[in-house]
């Protein structure tokens, strides 16, 4: 395989696209919004001078990475890929809408998969006539840096797919895990209650932001402290994640914490939107 479109241009979809074309494949990125997708090219071109200052590669590799990826706002952008990773919004229904577009547009032997943070993948595959083709292929935050990608097999997943997809993420210089379909997979159902938790911390006057990441990071030896993490991920992401394990699972200990619905109210998405937990400049 050589053809990949990433469909959804956001915090997720410009750094896969990175990591795709990086590796050579022709890669078309595609997203309901101009703007989104005006924003990811800038964003990976300042993440390919960054690789570029550290070595990674030369200046004249950036700009043939670059040149691989071709933006879209329409579907038909992507008509010959064979790998199709969805990292539009986390929600169901926008999920279900684009996995049925996605099946009628798509040649029929092309692997669709969703970098989907919590969904369940046998739903998701379950709106197309191929769900032995559909996967989960989680990549991580930041796509180009973060060596996991967790590979999630749905109920009707075959074998061939699930082989192939785990091909493709070594290939990117990745390690894929591969796990079962279950609410948040493992990474997101060990991960968000832990951020769930640091929140009630900050609302119930527990600590201050700087010192619940300030514990984590030299207490537990965590890169990044929960809180900056979340604005990393995005609230809005967190929420969408904790309320699909609240719901799915079926556990109050998955409730989202009252202050992150309010922050989410409030637009203070992260660091997408300059501010969360923590102020971020231009
Ligand atoms: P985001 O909000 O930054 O970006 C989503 C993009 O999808 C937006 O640009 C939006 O315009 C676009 N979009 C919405 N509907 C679309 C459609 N029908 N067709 C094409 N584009 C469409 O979100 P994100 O953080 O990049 O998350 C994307 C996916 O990746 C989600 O499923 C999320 O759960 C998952 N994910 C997120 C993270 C993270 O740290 N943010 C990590 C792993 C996985």
């Amino acid at each position: 395989m050589s053809r990949v479109a990433v469909i959804g241009a956001g915090v997720m979809g410009n750094g896969i696209a990175h990591v795709f074309a990086q590796y050579g494949w022709d890669t078309a990125l595609i997203d309901v919004s101009r703007d989104a997708l005006d924003k990811a090219l800038k964003t990976i071109e300042t993440n390919l001078e960054r690789q570029v200052k550290k070595g990674v590669g030369s200046g004249e590799w950036a700009v043939q990475t670059l040149g691989r990826i071709r933006t879209s706002t329409s579907l038909d952008g992507a008509a010959k890929a064979e790998l199709f990773v969805e990292a539009a919004t986390e929600r169901p229904e926008v999920k279900f809408d684009l996995f049925r577009e996605l099946d009628r547009a798509a040649p029929a032997g092309a692997i669709l998969a969703t970098n989907t943070s919590s969904i369940p993948i046998t739903s998701i595959a379950a709106q197309t006539q191929r769900p032995a083709q559909a996967i989960g292929m989680h990549f991580m935050n930041p796509a180009p840096l973060m060596q996991l990608v967790e590979v999630i097999r749905g109920l009707d997943t075959s074998d061939a797919t699930t082989q192939r997809v785990v091909a493709v993420a070594k290939a990117l210089g990745k390690t894929p895990v591969e796990v079962h379909d279950s609410p948040g997979f493992v990474s997101n159902r060990v991960l968000l209650p832990m951020i769930n938790e640091a929140i009630f911390c900050v609302l119930e006057g527990v600590a201050t932001p700087e010192a619940i990441d300030t514990v984590m990071k030299l207490g537990m030896n965590h890169p990044l402290g929960p809180l900056a993490l979340a604005d990393l991920i995005g609230l809005d992401v967190c929420l969408a994640i904790l309320e699909v394990l609240h719901r799915d699972l079926g556990d109050d200990k998955y409730r989202p914490c009252p202050l992150l619905r309010t922050m989410v109210a409030a637009g203070r998405l992260g660091r997408k939107t300059g501010r969360g937990f923590y102020v971020y400049g231009a």
